[in-house]
């Protein structure tokens, strides 16, 4: 079936085009610009970024994937979790699309999507397979046996996500938000053994996670070194932050394999974007006998495609669509895969 996929989440208007599992179109509008002044998300103006995007951004999708809106057999949408002002204009608009095309409607679960997305550029999903979702707003390992039908939570973060963390001390050494990338590209200039920065949850026995130790210790050394009029190694900082992330990521991400006996781990989330991430996982699991599965970069962070991918593989697995009234629901937990 071809699936048109919603997204309006955060600050990403995304509509992606989906053939079954083969992805033939992902458009995305950002606002990032409009908040950036801000040093985060302003959900307003969101909203309303999303509002005057949508239509050209559905139309823009039509024409990468070169099909009509006749052509378009089901159309999913981000139902939660996100902000909810910003959630209800997607929702809104895929139901207006579904009626007036007379298709059926599919409310999807964001972080099960951060998930599905990998089987655009990878294929079939492992059945059983260990989840790292690592975003701005969550961070979790999760087992997913199936992620049409069934996501299950082995462990969180119990304070800030790793994408919180990262946009928070991007702040700290004067990048610009969102601080993720920036801290990604910054880090490729220094030593991530420079500074020997704390890693919350390291050995508690748990899947859980916790950054807000980690980004406060960081808060604290470039606070030192500024009163003491010395210049900060922002590079060596920020590399050295990013390692106490990522060792800690990784290292929980295989502890769930094993502990589960699972071979097959995949990463998803905007933090799956990081360099860092990416090489030290697939170091890690190179040496532990997991196979990797890590979306290339621009399925990582929010997009369209990664809806029509979990609405696609709804209308596989035969699951019945959406009613026409559900709700965007912005705390919809991660086992609610679909409404
Ligand atoms: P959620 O999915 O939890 O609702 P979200 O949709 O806002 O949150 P995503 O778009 O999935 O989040 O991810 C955005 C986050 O990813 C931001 O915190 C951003 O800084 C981070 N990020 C993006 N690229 C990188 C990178 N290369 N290195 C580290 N973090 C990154
Ligand atoms: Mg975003
Ligand atoms: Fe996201």
């Amino acid at each position: 079936p071809l699936v048109l996929g919603i997204e309006t989440s955060c600050d990403e208007t995304g509509v992606g085009i989906v053939r079954g599992q083969t992805l033939l179109a992902n458009a995305v509008a950002s606002s990032v610009e409009e908040h950036a002044r801000f040093g985060g998300v302003v959900p307003e103006v969101a909203s309303r970024a999303h509002l005057e995007a949508m239509t050209p951004t559905v139309e823009r999708a039509l024409d990468q994937a070169g099909v009509r809106f006749a052509d378009i057999d089901a159309v999913a949408v981000t139902a939660g979790p996100g902000l909810a002002g910003a959630l209800l204009v997607g929702v809104a608009a895929a139901k207006a699309y579904a009626v007036g095309l007379g298709v059926p409607l599919y409310g999807v679960n964001h972080l099960a999507a951060h998930v599905a997305v990998d089987q655009l550029e990878h294929g079939p999903l492992p059945k059983p397979s260990i989840a790292l979702l690592v975003s701005g707003g969550h961070s979790s390992l999760l087992l997913v046996p199936d992620v049409a039908k069934d996501v299950i939570s082995l462990g969180s973060t119990v304070d800030d996500a790793a994408g919180e963390a990262f946009d928070k001390v991007a702040r700290v050494l004067g990048l610009p938000f969102p601080g993720g990338p920036h801290i990604d590209r910054a880090a490729a200039q220094g030593s991530g053994a420079a500074v020997a920065f704390p890693r919350g949850k390291y050995d508690d026995g748990t899947l859980d996670f916790s950054f807000s130790g980690l980004k406060t210790a960081v808060a604290r050394w470039v606070e030192a070194k500024e009163r003491a009029g010395e210049t900060v190694p922002v590079a060596d900082v920020a590399a050295s932050f990013q390692e106490a992330v990522v060792d800690v990521l990784t290292r929980k991400a295989l502890q769930a394999c094993r502990k589960y006996d699972v071979q097959d781990l995949l990463i998803g989330g905007g933090v799956a974007a990081n360099s860092r991430l990416r090489a030290l996982a697939q170091e890690r699991c190179d040496a532990a006998g997991v196979r990797l599965r890590v979306p290339r970069p621009g399925l990582c962070t929010d997009n369209g495609a990664m809806i029509a991918a979990l609405g696609s593989e709804l209308v596989a697995a035969g699951i019945g669509p959406s009613a026409l009234d559900i709700p965007a629901d912005s705390s919809l937990p991660i086992t609610t895969v679909h409404m």
